[in-house]
C-alpha cells in the first residue's frame, strides 16, 4: 500500500527534496510513540536513527534543557561554561580517554578526528597521513567523512573527494597488514558498522587491531557515534572487546535528540595547537546541559543492565520470529539489532510497517535495522513483534 511521497503529496514543500518521505506530519513525541497531526500513534523503532536514547521527550532532558535555556544558551567557544566543564568531566571519568572536544554532530566529529591524526602524523610519524578505513563503513557526510566512508554508492559521488584513506574488507586483519606503509597513520572502523546493516567487528578482530596498531606506533580509533551512549550494552562497544582506542568519536545518543557529537582522544594523541580548532556552536551551554541529562541517566549501572537485558529480549523475539518466518539470522548488540531477509524486501516492508503504526528501517534491502529507544519497554517489543508478524506471514504466503 503505498503512500504519498513527499515528492508527490507536499511537492509545493520549500524543503530542498533529498529524500522520500511519508507525506504524514508529526507533531509529537513521547517515549516509544510518536503521533501525527490526524491524531495517529506510531510506535517508534527508529528513534532519530538511534539517536533518541531517552525515547522521545524524556521528562530529564526536557527539564534540564528548559531550565539551562532560562539560564544559560550559548557564551561562545572562547570561554568555560559550567556545563561544558562538567560534561567533559564525565566523559573522561567513564572512559578510557583524556580530553574532550565538542563538536554539533557526528559527522564533525569524525572530521575532526581525521585533522587530530593527519597533525599527530605530521609531527610524530614524518607527515605519515594515509588512514586505513573498512569497505562499507560509515563515518558522515562532510567531504572528508564521506572520503573515508566505503559506501559503493558514494564512491564516483562529489569528485575529487579527499585523498588518503585506502579501504580494507572488515574483520580480515591479514588485509590491514597489507596495506599498512610507512605513510599510515591509523586506522578508522566502527565497532558494529550501523548503516552497512548492523555487521559487526568481531571481538578477536578489534584485539589484534589494537595489538598491530600499537606495534606498529599508528592510531586506533573507533567512531562510536552509533554505537556508544549504551546502545550495545555497556557505555561504549570497545569495552565489551576489551580494547581502549587512541581516538574515539561520539554523536547520536549522546545529546539524546539534540545535536551533539564529540571528538575525544588520549592524552598523548591530543597534538592540535592554539588555532587548529574551533567552531562558532561548539559546546554550547545548552548542548551540555543535555548531554549532562542523557549522560547520567545512560552511564547508570541499571540503566545499562536493563538495555542488556531489553536487547537480549528482543534478539530472542526476533530470532524466533526469523526463523518462523522463514528470514535470515538476527546481528548486533544490545538494542542495536538487525534481522537478515531472504530477499529484497526490506523497503516494501517498512512501508507495509508505516502503515500499521510502526516505524522500522531497512538500512540495506536485504536487512530491517531495529535501534529503539534504549528505554524500550518489553510490551512495545511485543507490539513490534507482532505487526513485524503480520507483515512477514503476509509477505511469505502472499
Ligand atoms: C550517524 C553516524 C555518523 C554521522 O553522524 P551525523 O551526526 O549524522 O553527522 C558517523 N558515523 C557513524 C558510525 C554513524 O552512525
Amino acid at each position: 500500500m503505498m503512500r504519498p511521497s513527499e515528492k508527490e503529496g507536499l511537492s509545493a514543500s520549500p524543503l530542498m527534496w533529498t529524500a522520500d518521505r511519508p507525506s504524514t506530519v508529526f507533531v509529537q513525541g513521547q517515549g516509544s510513540w510518536l503521533t501525527d497531526k490526524e491524531g495517529n500513534n506510531y510506535l517508534d523503532f527508529v528513534q532519530g536513527w538511534a539517536v533518541n536514547c531517552l525515547g522521545h521527550s524524556h521528562p530529564a532532558l526536557v527539564k534540564a534543557i528548559s531550565e539551562q535555556a532560562g539560564r544559560l544558551i550559548n557564551a561562545s567557544p572562547a570561554y568555560f561554561t559550567d556545563r561544558l566543564l562538567e560534561l567533559a568531566r564525565k566523559i573522561v571519568d567513564h572512559s578510557a580517554m583524556d580530553k574532550v572536544f565538542f563538536t554539533n554532530s557526528g559527522a564533525e566529529a569524525n572530521e575532526r578526528a581525521i585533522k587530530l591524526a593527519r597533525k599527530w602524523g605530521q609531527i610524530h610519524r614524518s607527515g605519515a597521513r594515509e588512514i586505513i578505513t573498512m569497505h562499507n563503513s560509515f563515518h558522515g557526510r562532510t567531504l572528508a567523512t564521506m572520503s573515508a566512508s566505503g559506501k559503493p554508492q558514494w564512491e564516483t559521488l562529489f569528485e575529487p573527494k579527499v585523498p588518503d584513506f585506502v579501504k580494507v574488507p572488515l574483520n580480515d586483519i591479514e588485509a590491514v597488514r597489507n596495506a599498512l606503509t610507512e605513510r599510515t597513520v591509523a586506522v578508522m572502523l566502527e565497532p558494529i558498522q550501523g548503516e552497512a546493516g548492523v555487521i559487526p567487528a568481531s571481538r578477536e578482530y578489534l584485539s589484534a587491531l589494537r595489538d598491530l596498531t600499537s606495534r606498529e606506533g599508528i592510531l586506533l580509533v573507533l567512531d562510536e557515534i552509533q554505537t556508544g551512549m549504551g546502545r550495545t550494552g555497556t557505555l561504549f562497544a570497545c569495552e565489551q572487546a576489551g580494547i581502549e582506542p587512541d581516538i574515539m568519536t561520539l554523536g547520536k545518543g549522546i545529546g539524546g535528540g539534540f545535536p551533539l557529537g564529540a571528538l575525544t582522544a588520549r592524552e598523548p594523541v591530543c597534538c592540535f595547537e592554539k588555532g587548529d580548532q574551533g567552531g562558532t556552536f561548539n559546546g554550547n551551554a545548552l548542548a551540555m546541559a543535555a548531554g549532562l541529562a542523557v549522560f547520567e541517566i545512560v552511564s547508570r549501572r541499571e540503566f545499562l543492565e536493563g538495555v542488556r537485558r531489553k536487547g537480549e529480549y528482543l534478539r530472542v523475539r526476533l530470532e524466533d520470529l526469523s526463523s518462523r518466518a522463514g528470514q535470515d539470522r538476527v546481528r548486533g548488540q544490545g538494542l542495536l539489532l538487525a534481522m537478515g531477509l531472504d530477499s529484497d524486501g526490506g523497503p516494501r516492508i517498512v512501508e507495509e510497517a508505516f502503515a500499521r503504526g510502526l516505524l522500522l528501517n531497512s538500512p540495506r534491502p536485504d536487512t530491517l535495522r531495529f535501534m529503539p529507544a534504549l528505554t524500550v519497554s518489553e510490551e512495545e517489543i511485543d507490539r513490534m513483534i507482532g505487526i513485524l508478524e503480520e507483515i512477514l506471514v503476509r509477505e511469505r504466503f502472499s
